[in-house]
């Protein structure tokens, strides 16, 4: 394991206090006890590895943050307390690469200091996310300022952001990959309204662990908001989205890791009649077996993507399509077995498998659903087969 792997390891034990109020539904006190270790962390230099040194970061490449991503996964505050978090990850990153100087005095370099959240608002209640063709938000031109109108919903962290990044429609009849725009939009300009956190496996949340509704009327925004050039909006999501999601795949391997470690614990603890053990039971033998191969399956995957996107490789979109639905169903079932293996402890707010369990299920629908990706990979091993002539 690599030296700055392991000095992030003593962060989990950092974050019991926060995780406990988290699955007690006690977000504020979760908040205010984050607050401190983050501040804690990045005077220590553990702080934001995925961001270059130029920019006050890690400068650490794709394998070696898929390695860490599998350390800070171990709790659902691992990421955060490292300023690491989605949806600000893939933010700094459209950030870095497009946003102009003025832009990134503005809004970078208060979301790399950790002293704001950002949001990313692409998704609409009435049309389908998985269709970007689908969008309906507009943004319109007149006399010299862009004016939004629309409505998003599911925006992780909207509750408490500074600003959002908004996909809207500029150019309707353009194709599709130049018929969007983004746009830097602060959240208390006039007419941008957060209207809720929507009710998540029946947590509504608080700030950056929160999915909020948001509604754009007529909010008006100068022309130097737009991040990126016009038409360039689809373009912006798509390269969020690579890395984004092997981030998510790396996270889930750290929370089956964690699981994993429960489900042998309480199996090698728990007695049953006669004083014998759960795991002398051939159906947890089984359980456990078949997570250690799905759980180490999962790693091959996801360093083997995680390597051809950092050598540009042809096949690395569709290494991450195959990690992301792959790795997605493996947590749901590792999390679905410890919770069994835990009885009933494994459904109460007493267990963070409870947690795991309902907020990693989303992971199946996010940054594009199972279908869409297995429907991409299929066509292209369809293709394949089809070049070979067989
Ligand atoms: C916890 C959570 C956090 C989120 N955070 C954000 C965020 O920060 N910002 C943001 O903009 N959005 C966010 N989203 C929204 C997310 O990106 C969308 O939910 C996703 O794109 C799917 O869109 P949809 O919900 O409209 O489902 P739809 O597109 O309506 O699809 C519904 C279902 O249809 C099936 N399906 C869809 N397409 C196909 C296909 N081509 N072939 C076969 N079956 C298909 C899938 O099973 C899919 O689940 C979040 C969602 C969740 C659950």
């Amino acid at each position: 394991m690599a030296d700055w792997t392991s000095s992030f390891k003593g962060i989990e034990a950092m974050l019991g206090r926060p995780e406990e109020a988290l699955s007690q539904g006690d977000f504020a006190t979760a908040e205010a006890l984050m607050t401190e270790i983050r501040s804690a962390n990045r005077a220590r230099g553990l702080w934001l590895p995925h961001v270059p040194r130029a920019n006050g970061g890690l400068g650490l490449g794709m394998l070696e943050l898929v390695e860490l991503g599998e350390v800070l996964g171990r709790s659902p505050f691992g990421h955060y307390a490292v300023n690491y978090q989605a949806p600000d990850t893939g933010n700094v990153e459209i950030l870095l690469g497009h946003a102009t100087q003025d832009q990134k005095k503005r809004w970078l370099e208060p979301l790399l200091r950790g002293n704001i959240r950002s949001c990313f608002a692409l998704t609409e209640p009435d049309s389908a996310g998985s269709n970007p063709a689908s969008l309906r938000s507009k943004a319109v031109y007149k006399q010299g300022a862009w004016y939004l109108s629309g409505r998003k919903w599911f925006i992780s962290g909207a509750d408490g952001a500074t600003f959002a990044i908004v996909v809207a429609v500029t150019d309707e009849d353009s194709p599709l990959h130049a018929r969007t725009s983004a746009f830097i939009v602060p959240t208390d300009t006039s007419g941008y309204r957060h209207l809720r956190n929507i009710r998540v496996m029946g947590d509504e949340g608080c700030g950056w662990a929160s999915h909020g509704e948001i509604e754009l009327e007529d909010c008006r925004i100068p022309d130097d908001a737009m991040l990126g050039r016009r038409g360039e909006g689809f373009v912006l999501l798509q390269s969020r989205l690579a890395m984004g999601r092997l981030h998510h795949c790396a996270r889930w391997i750290g929370v089956c890791e964690r699981a994993f470690e429960i489900m042998c614990q309480h199996a090698s603890r728990r007695s049953l009649a006669k004083g014998e053990l759960l795991s002398s039971r051939q159906s947890v033998q089984n359980w456990i077996a078949e997570s250690r191969a799905l759980i180490d399956a999962s790693r091959l995957l996801v360093r083997q993507a995680a390597s051809r996107l950092e050598s540009r490789h042809e096949r690395a979109q569709i290494d991450i399509s195959t990690a992301k639905f792959f790795v997605a169903g493996v947590v749901q079932n590792v999390l679905d077995h410890t919770l069994q293996v835990q009885g009933a402890m494994g459904v109460s707010g007493d267990s963070v498998v409870n947690l795991f369990w309902r907020h990693e299920r989303a992971g199946r629908i996010y940054d594009g659903p199972d279908e869409v990706h297995k429907a991409l990979v299929a066509r292209h091993a369809l293709a394949a087969f089809r070049e070979e002539g067989r």
